[in-house]
Parts: structure tokens; sequence; C-alpha cells
């Protein structure tokens, strides 16, 4: 494709009061007048700076991977992941822009964005679709180096078959599409991130008339292999691999099927891709296989769980550590432990009160929806005790015409691989049977492919305070979902930096400190930034 005609209507000209090279020689700078230009003559949209009627050497922005950012109001920073196509270095180059005045900055950045979103090159040809070179959803929103390790790690077939061998995962698939035949037969379906390519698969054993098979790894490569080696249903698939945020489709899809749960439904952040996918495939009233997940929450008690965790931080309390002092790194420690979300199988007869849920309906989410996920909660206890945090988990529905089944990865249900995850507060809270819990799950996504999550939970008082109306005993802590604690030995869904020493489960006897003393000891008392509890 080429350029558009609308590009070549913007505003493609700039004076500049000055551009200089952000790099420590000061060769570059320059405090004469610059015009900045903006053009897709080599078929990429990029932005270039002239002097004097010339092109400065080596000031070349491809728009498709710079970023501009305003350092005032006259004063803006471009960097570009690798401007410098000559050397072929891979290091960030960046130019800092002056303005003649706040007007002309923002028309730049408008136009800068402008043409970054209009950063359409030919596409490519693929065996059945094509790629075209916009610049796409996905990069816009995660950084390329976490996609890089997230298709590298998909890429792999010993992560593919950890998924394959989670038989309740798969197994729930296969039997939600074969008992929905009448929902395939026929039918034009999209694989939406298709790994191996199993799901396609079952698609075309279910009666699929065609399958789309879009996988954004190399492991597209070895799905094409699978399939041409189970050529009656192979010849109804047809791989294409690119991401579905970016590929072209010969036509449009009567049925999406996709398996983008992460931990806590939403790691990873592929629930996007699936909802772009349906924006971008789907025929109106079309089904989605699955086509609601629900988040699930209750508070838990789970005394060995915390006091492992606050012990993991007690190496930083060593005052002669080959002669240094070790503890003023104590309370980031501690800190750092509790912001991992904890991720293995739990008892449920550790949950305090029943579970309250949130819906994603799948058919009806936006896209953006996803970037901010705001619950509030509010539970009441089953049983007095002390609170340690918020356990979670998902389940997904199949709504199929002839069947209706959940894939559930409950406690006390079987445990798949996504286990449950326990977000662990620093300071638990205590409760009394019947007592009300509020608070708030706040999660909000990243560019790294998950989220932030600040979770506050409340309980009021009991006690002579209570009386005047109660008072709030507050916890809250910050969590990192892309930075969990495995708890368990076995293979691990996707994650890219996760603690996988092996750990021994501490017993109560071994633990240095008592229950009744975490309150006050030097143990708990370091201030946390961003963990901690209060009396409100
Ligand atoms: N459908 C397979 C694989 C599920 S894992 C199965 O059920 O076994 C999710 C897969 O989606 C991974 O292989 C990953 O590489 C792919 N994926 C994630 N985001 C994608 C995107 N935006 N476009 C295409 N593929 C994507």
């Amino acid at each position: 494709m080429e350029a558009s005609a609308g590009i070549k209507s913007k505003c493609s000209e700039f004076t500049l009061a000055a551009v200089s090279e952000l790099s420590s020689s000061p060769a570059s700078s320059s405090s004469t007048p610059v015009t900045a230009w903006f053009s897709s003559d080599r078929g990429v949209a990029e932005l270039r700076f002239c002097q004097d009627s010339k092109f400065i050497d080596g000031f070349s922005f491809d728009l498709g991977t710079s970023q501009l950012f305003k350092l005032g109001p006259v004063q803006s920073l471009c960097i570009s992941e690798n401007s410098d196509c000559i050397k072929e270095n891979l290091y960030s180059r960046g130019v800092t822009i002056e303005f003649r005045n706040e007007e002309e900055s923002r028309d730049f950045h408008s136009a800068f964005e402008q043409w970054q979103n209009e950063d359409v090159t030919q596409g490519k040809s693929l065996p059945n679709g094509t790629i075209s070179a916009v610049r796409s959803k996905f990069d816009n929103k995660i950084e390329s180096s976490s996609a890089k390790m997230y298709f590298h790690y998909y890429g792999q077939l010993l992560h593919q078959q950890n998924m394959l061998q989670d038989y309740v995962r798969t197994g729930t698939y296969y039997a939600a599409v074969i008992e929905n035949r009448v929902d395939f037969t026929g039918r034009v379906v999209v694989d939406v991130g298709a790994g191996s390519g199993i799901l396609s698969l079952f698609a075309a054993q279910a009666g699929a008339k065609h399958v789309y098979a879009v996988e954004a790894s190399e492991m597209a490569e070895y799905a094409r292999k699978l399939i041409a080696g189970n050529p009656t249903l192979g010849q109804r698939i047809t791989v294409i691999k690119g991401k579905v945020e970016e590929v072209e489709l010969p036509e449009k899809a009567d049925i999406l099927i996709s398996e983008p749960m992460g931990t806590l439904l939403v790691n990873e952040r592929m629930l996007e891709s699936y909802i772009i996918a349906r924006d971008r495939f789907l025929v109106p009233d079309g089904k989605m296989f699955p086509s609601i997940g629900r988040i699930h929450m209750a508070p838990f008690s789970d005394e060995y769980l915390f006091v492992e965790i606050a012990n993991k931080a007690l190496f930083w309390q060593q005052q002669n550590y080959y002669g240094v002092d070790l503890t003023p790194l104590y309370g980031s420690a501690f800190q750092g432990y509790f912001s991992q979300p904890v991720v293995d199988a739990f008892d449920p007869r550790l949950l305090v009160s029943p579970p309250m849920s949130h819906v994603i309906d799948f058919n009806e989410v936006k896209e953006e929806d996803l970037y901010e996920i705001d619950i509030p909660l509010k539970f009441i206890a089953s049983v007095g005790t002390r609170v340690h945090g918020l356990a979670c988990w998902f389940d997904v529905l199949f709504n199929g015409s002839s069947v209706q089944r959940w894939l559930t990865t409950a406690p006390g249900a079987p445990t798949t691989h996504w286990y449950q995850i326990r977000c662990v507060l620093s300071q638990p809270i205590y409760v009394m049977a019947g007592q009300e819990i509020t608070g708030r799950l706040h999660m909000i996504a990243h560019n790294a492919q998950s989220y932030t999550i600040y979770l506050t939970m409340s309980a009021k008082m009991w006690g002579p305070g209570a009386e005047q109306g109660g008072i709030l005993q507050t916890s809250s802590c910050k969590l990192d979902l892309k930075e969990p604690y495995y708890r368990m030995s076995q293979p691990q869904p996707y994650t890219t930096a996760q603690d996988q020493q092996p750990h021994q489960l501490l017993q109560a006897q071994d633990i240095p400190i008592h229950t009744e003393d975490l309150d006050e000891p030097e143990l708990l008392q370091q201030p946390l930034e961003n963990s901690g509890a209060q009396l409100q």
C-alpha cells in the first residue's frame, strides 16, 4: 500500500529555534534555526532536520520506532530505538528540539502523532493474508523488549507442551468444541494466538469450513508442520504468522476461538488482542469461544504464607554480613517480597468469606476498558480471624449452542497451570465473624504486558472506637502482576522474571517471630513506601 493521500495534505515542515543531538559529543549541537521535515518519500514515514537547505547528517528518525516527549512548553525530546540505519547499531538515539513558541510546539506534536499513525508502507505479502506495516495498536502500547521476550517464550515447544499437558484446560476446550459441533460445522473460524495450532485442529475436527490460525511467534512454523502432518484436517486450516492486530484475512469469521487467559485472567494483556481480533475479523453476532471471563475474589487467612514471605526479607536484618550492615535495605526487601503476587494452589478452607466476582463480557467489552480495571470489594467474614490478603482466580464460559461449559481455575477444583493467585498484605487485618470487609482492587495495565495492582482492604475495628461510628483498620499494598512468586515446583506459565528458587515450606516452629509480635516488632516496623497498614 502506498502512503495515503491524507499524509501528503498534513503539515510537513516546521521552523524550529534549535535542535541538538542527545549524545556525549556536543559537536552536532546547533543554535541556528533549523527546519524539521516530515516525509514518507522513502516508503517510511520519517522526521528529518534541515539546516542551510541541507539535511543534517544522522538526524533522521523513522516514525515507526520513534517517540516524542515534552520536556517543557517549548522543548521536546525525540527518541528513536534505532534510527541510525547506516551504522545499524542497536542504541537509542535522540535529539532535543527547541520550538520558537508554545503554539508551534503543540502543532509539531500533533503533526508527529498524525504522521506516526498513518505510517503506512507497502503491505508484505503472506501466503494467505497480508500484513501491513502500519504501526499497530500492539506496538503502540507494548514495549518492544517485552514483546520480544514474550513471543520468544511462546515460540518454544516446551512451553506449548506445558499448556497442552494441562488436561483440565485442553480437555475443556476439546469438550466445548466437540460438544458444540453445530457452532463450527461449515463455519469460518479464526484461532487467535494459535500456538501449536491445537484449537484450530479441534475446530476442524468439529467440521469448520476453514480455520485461520493466527500466531505471532516462531511457533507458527511448528503449527504449520503439525497441521501438515494431519492432512485431513489440515487442508481446511491456514496458518498465518503475525499479530492479530496486524494481519489481514481474506474473509470474516463466524466464530473466534482463543486461549488468551493469563494469571488473574488479564496477565499478558492478550485479552486485548482477542478483543481487537473480534473487532477486526468477527461478523456481527459471531460467536466467541470463550465469551465471558470472571475474576473471583475472596479474603483469605494463611499464617504460614504470611510468615514465609515476611521471613524472606530476614536476610537483610543481618548487621554483620562479612562486616557489612545489611539493615539499610531491609525495608526495601520486605516491600519487594510483598509486591509479588503469590501463585499456587491453596485449600479453599483458607477463604474467610464467600467470593465475589467481576464479569468481563468478551462480546461487549472495549479494548480500552481493559487498560484499567477497578473493582470495589465487599465481603462478610464467615469466621473471626486474621485476614492476610485477597485470593483471586478466574473462569471462562464456552457458551455453545448445544452445551455451556465453564473452564474454572477455582481453589478446590482440579488444578490448572494457572493455579490461583494471592495478594498478600504486609499488615494483616483482624475480623470477627459477620463483620464487613471492604476495599478496592485497582489494576492498571503497563507496557510490559501486565498490570500494577493496588489492593486496599479494610475492616471496622471493634472495641471502644467502634461505638462512635467505627474506626477502620486499613491495609494496602502495590503489586506487580508481571513478577509473581511461584510457590510450587511444576513447570510455569509465561513469565519473564520469576523467583524459581527452590524453597522450603517453613514450619511455624522454625520461624523466629511470634504471631502476637507481628504488630510492633522491629521486624515489621520499617516504613514502607507502597504497602502498610494504618488506622483511619
Ligand atoms: N491456542 C494455543 C496457544 C495458547 S497460548 C493453545 O491453546 O494451546 C497464546 C498464544 O497466543 C501464544 O502462542 C502467543 O504467541 C500467541 N499470541 C499472543 N498474542 C498474540 C497476538 N497479539 N497475535 C498473535 N498471536 C499472539
